[in-house]
């Protein structure tokens, strides 16, 4: 749900961005701080490393659209390194103007988010507000995500990661003038060689360089060969007591590892101030948590077209030819044991409805399958509350939406559970056997192997689609995507929602929004009824984030 759809009381009053209208005063201590204006030295710049936190007073429906609006950039980037890693290979792509290019180009071409697109532009005839506005929203909308994705350390390395990817691409595009002041304004005080000592070393690092003319004209800087690590492993870079010598345009991976370090020891310390952060105030708890949970893509709630979902009677049959791993598995046991556990259940019953069972048909599903060792009465009693919670038909009687790769792959996993994703939580013997049961070669079996044991889970799913899929190359982000792409291609029909469709980044913020306030607010305990959603009576305005991530 979003924000300013939330239940407001009477003192709920304090609606506009631009400060207080009136009405009684917030009780918690972030709403009673003083109102403070954006603080306009830090949106100067396209590109920081976020030192900072904003301390502006910021309404919080934008918080949550602006974040909203940065997630869509960094889950694209993930699917075009997920794309770019399969062809090239990890090592070498750090090091490709290909990544750079296709990533800009997307981004530009799709103009996916209007501010995101500016500061990726050469801000030609671009109004100096807008740029700030830009600027402004690239930085706070960071925060948010950062605070959302501290809470655990398979999130926090997910965020990292997609921001450091983020920093890269927009790192690479600065000109070499650029790059010196950001390396000065960031405190990076590498030596910049002078015009004696360039002309002594410059023989030594260009060797036969292709691009030997052109560098001839960069700066030339040495820094310490710790700092770069990554062109010392590409072996791409000359050595000489202890420094490295490399050119303007080499500083990208040393200021994207400078990045991560910084990133990584900020989010750790914001981890452990987000306790403190949800203890005070009730409303940044319920925006913060539901993050972790948002994905952008093809709403998968319901199969919509009737004409050819998926009935009860075709399960069997489906669930081998089209399932991935993670749902086939929790079919097989659900119909072999008869019993699944609470998160089992809502993963698997959310992904069924996804590829068109009714709730009549779930229904008859789950109690024919747990009847065989379960009374009757005790599952009607038990487990009918929680399969029509998923259809919106009890509790804030909203349909909850199948859960997205990046759910599954974070979700936490305890022994006798059956949900999670098989790449990331199986014992590798454990996949192996199961690959092999599948039909996938030794050879397929240790490829697929490797990914996985890399954190390359979605790459390894798409292996295992291509192996029984004719090879069919497909970036898996979603369960149901999974299935989709596979019933296309095993009917001979297009996917209603192919990757193609994904790629193109066709489902805009505001359907994104609008996806996640619906559904997706407190589904984790739902199967049970365990959960209603929660009024909120306070201000919509965060204040002094400064103070309170201090
Ligand atoms: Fe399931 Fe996604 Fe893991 Fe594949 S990558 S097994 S679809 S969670």
């Amino acid at each position: 749900m979003p924000l300013d759809e939330f239940p407001r009381t009477k003192s709920m009053e304090f609606t506009t961005s631009s400060g207080l209208r009136g009405g009684p005063r917030p009780r918690n201590r972030l709403a009673r701080a003083v109102l403070a204006a954006p603080d306009q030295q830090k949106y100067l710049k396209d590109l920081t490393f976020y030192s900072e936190p904003p301390g502006d007073t910021i309404p919080l429906v934008d918080l949550e659209n602006w974040a909203l609006q940065r997630l869509e950039p960094l889950i694209y980037i993930l699917e075009t390194v997920l794309r770019l890693v399969e062809r090239v290979g990890l090592t070498s792509l750090h090091s490709l103007s290909e990544w750079r290019n296709t990533l800009i180009n997307e981004i530009r071409q799709n103009k996916l988010i209007p501010s995101f697109y500016v500061l990726l532009s050469s801000h030609s005839g671009t109004a100096e507000e807008d740029l700030y506005e830009a600027r402004r929203k690239d930085y706070i909308s960071h925060f948010i995500l950062r605070a959302a994705y501290s809470t655990s350390e398979d999130r926090r390395r997910w965020f990292i990661q997609q921001e450091c990817d983020f920093f890269r691409a927009r790192f690479m595009q600065l000109t070499p003038q650029q790059i010196d002041s950001f390396l000065q304004e960031q405190g990076l005080h590498y030596v910049k060689l002078n015009d004696a000592e360039k002309n002594v070393m410059i023989q030594y690092i260009l060797g036969d360089d292709k691009n030997a003319e052109k560098k001839k004209m960069l700066d030339l800087y040495k820094v310490p060969w710790l700092d770069a690590l990554e062109l010392v492993r590409g072996r791409r870079v000359f050595l000489q007591a202890g420094m490295a010598y490399i050119t303007t345009q080499e500083f990208t991976s040393i200021v994207t590892q400078k990045f991560r370090e910084f990133l990584e020891r900020e989010v750790q310390h914001m981890s452990l101030s987000m306790g403190r952060i949800l203890e005070d105030d009730e409303r940044m708890q319920k925006l913060l948590q539901n993050f972790e949970k948002y994905y952008l893509g093809p709403d998968y709630s319901s199969r919509g077209d009737t004409s050819d979902r998926i009935t009860l009677d075709m399960i069997g049959t489906v669930s081998k030819e089209s399932y991935p791993l993670c749902m086939r598995h929790m079919h097989e046991e659900v119909t072999t044991n008869h019993h699944l556990k609470h998160f089992g259940r809502l993963h698997y019953g959310l992904f069924l409805k996804g590829i068109g069972l009714t709730l009549e048909e779930q229904i008859t599903f789950w109690r024919g399958e747990f009847t065989k060792k379960l009374d009757p009465d005790k599952w009607d009693k038990q487990h009918r509350y929680g399969i029509r919670h998923m259809y919106g038909k009890e509790g804030h009687m909203k349909e909850l939406s199948p859960y997205s790769c990046i759910k599954i792959i974070t979700s936490s996993v305890g022994a006798g559970d059956k949900h999670g994703c098989p790449f990331k939580h199986w014992d590798p013997r454990n996949l192996a056997t199961k690959l092999k049961s599948i039909g996938i070669t030794d050879a397929g079996v240790s490829e697929i192997q490797g990914f996985a044991v890399g954190g390359h889970y979605q790459i390894a799913c798409g292996k295992v689609f291509a192996f029984t899929h004719k090879g069919a190359e497909v970036g898996i982000n979603h369960p149901n995507q999974y299935f989709e792409e596979s019933r296309a291609i095993i009917t001979g029909k297009l996917g209603k929602k192919s990757l193609s469709q994904e790629a193109s980044g066709s489902d805009s913020a505001s359907n994104v929004a609008a996806k996640v306030g619906g559904e997706e607010m407190n589904d984790t305990a739902l199967w049970d009824g365990e959960l209603e959603p929660m009024d909120i009576e306070d201000s919509n305005h965060i204040t002094g984030f400064a103070s309170a991530w201090a």
